[in-house]
């Protein structure tokens, strides 16, 4: 069944970028059209977006007596055929810099207006500018999608999903007059949270179905360990709740084409692997060794992301000579400067660049020999899966897409393992995989059989993009029998 879906999101590669969100809206818009639905994605009318997007008509104006003047303009995502719809809101979105933050880091004090203009601009063009069937909400930036769309009469089937449950966007109960939102959704059953209001809530409320990006997270998010306070919320909604997993953009994705190697490889020509760890090393200033296990770590460096235990395994195994690091994110100051310090006291076998630089992923990507990600919990991760397919193992925690995509090396299930899996977030354990891939990395046949199994692995947005269309079809279908 061909479908006119509307995506609404705050990032998209590759224009705006701060997480896996992008890629995500860069890839499934696209892997849908391929199936023969009419696609379209509303963004915030961001600096990045404006500056790079030629728009081709004015779909239609807003009226807005709070946001200044408010235009939707059309124009195409660059690379691909997709319709890309620019809310054009100069006195909401033209800002310098991160999409939610000042340059001090601290939350734009208007966001809450902001992200409800995005909802209901969404609503609006669903029901008068550009017909949907389903509008499909991306993460609590647009978590008032589907409220604005059930005050406007609830015309079309709504999906929202979850990229990470720990964004909410909560903000004051007086500020929820601000949105123009119906005064009974204030409710336990609508969106109040604890005498605030919040973003996802209201998401997780009103709209048809709820996924989010891999089957165990799905899972995950009904306990109270994971469920960021929403899990008995996720409980009582859980018939409503999918876990699809992401896929990988293997067009920029993929070390035999990738242009940013030194030597692009293939599952048949992984010698020349070798040649990306020794640049990779060279422009890290790390000594050139072949022989010493290269780490990559790509991450923003956070609490979640678990390298403040992975750090203590990382920093023994550094004093021992035992491997090499190279780490590219930023985040916490207190991470970024004890990374830091480890550098500098192992300048020939660890090096530390803080900041965003796609050029370095790549190229840590294709001259690592595994990739850690250790995270206390993962929706899907991306990193694990570029890892997976430039023969980088990864070594993950068992936790949401992590255990979902990567197969747990022992000796006894060598043949189907795909990378090193640890269960407890904790030092020791992350000490312990290190060491299994070690002893591995010593057997280099037995290493090259586990490079061939990860880098066999299909994770293409194309099943993404199938199990999407399966679910839109059964929302639609249920609401033309209702
Ligand atoms: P999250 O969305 O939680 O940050 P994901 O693994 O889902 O984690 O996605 C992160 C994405 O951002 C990946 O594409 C990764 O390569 C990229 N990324 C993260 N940090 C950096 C960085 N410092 N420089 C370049 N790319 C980065």
């Amino acid at each position: 069944m061909a479908l006119r879906i509307l995506h609404v999101a705050s990032e998209i590669q590759p224009l705006v970028k701060t997480g896996g969100l992008a890629d995500a809206l860069g890839r499934l818009p696209a892997a849908q059209l391929e199936l023969g639905h009419q696609v379209a994605v509303l963004v915030p009318g961001y600096p990045a977006i404006l500056d790079r997007v030629s728009p081709v008509d004015e779909l239609m104006t807003l009226d807005s007596a709070d946001d200044g003047p408010v235009r939707v303009l059309r124009g195409q995502l660059p690379g691909t055929a997709v319709t890309l719809l620019v809310l054009d809101a100069p006195q909401r979105f033209d800002r310098p810099g991160n999409p939610y933050v000042d340059a001090e880091g601290r939350d734009w004090q208007d966001n809450h207006r902001r992200f409800a203009l995005l909802g209901r601009a969404a609503a609006e063009i669903a029901r008068r500018a550009w017909p949907a069937d389903v509008v499909h909400a991306h993460d609590w930036h647009a978590g008032l999608t589907p409220a604005y769309l059930r005050a406007a009469g609830d015309f079309c089937a709504t999906c929202f999903t979850i990229h990470n449950l720990s964004f909410q966007g909560i903000f004051d109960a007086e500020l929820y007059p601000d949105t123009g939102l119906p005064g009974d959704f204030y409710t336990l059953e609508g969106l109040e949270f604890h005498g605030r209001w919040s973003f996802m809530k209201s998401a997780l409320n009103f709209s048809d179905a709820i996924t989010t990006v891999s089957p165990t997270y799905a899972r995950e998010i009904l306990t109270t360990e994971h469920g960021m306070g929403l899990d008995g919320l996720l409980r009582h909604r859980a018939t409503r709740l999918h876990g699809i997993l992401n896929g990988v953009d293997y067009a920029t994705w993929d070390p035999a084409t990738d242009p940013l190697l030194a030597s692009p490889y293939s599952i048949e020509t992984l010698d020349r692997k070798r040649q990306n760890k020794r640049a990779l090393q060279r422009a890290s200033e790390l000594d050139e060794d072949d022989d010493i296990l290269l780490v990559g770590v790509v991450s923003r460096l956070t609490e979640q992301k678990g390298l403040d235990f992975a750090l203590g395994a990382l920093a023994d195994l550094l004093i021992k000579g035992r491997l090499q690091l190279v780490l590219l994110g930023s985040g916490d100051p207190v991470l970024e400067s004890a990374f830091n310090a480890l550098a500098n006291r192992h300048p020939d076998r660890c090096a530390v660049r803080l900041g965003y630089d796609e050029a370095l992923a790549h190229r840590i990507m294709g001259g690592a020999d595994v990739i850690l990600v250790p995270s206390r919990f993962e929706p899907c991760g991306l990193t694990q899966l570029y890892g997976l397919r430039y023969g980088t193992l990864p070594v993950v925690r068992h936790t949401g897409g992590l255990a979902d995509t990567v197969d747990r090396y022992t000796v006894s299930r060598a043949s189907a393992a795909t990378g090193f899996v640890f269960d407890t977030p904790n030092t020791t354990a992350v000490r312990r995989a290190l060491g299994s891939a070690l002893k591995l990395y010593a057997d280099s046949a037995a290493w090259q059989q586990i490079m061939r199994n990860a880098m066999r692995r299909d994770f293409g947005w194309d099943k993404a993009a199938v199990a999407y269309s399966e679910l839109y079809a059964n929302l639609v279908a249920s609401r033309s029998a209702a």
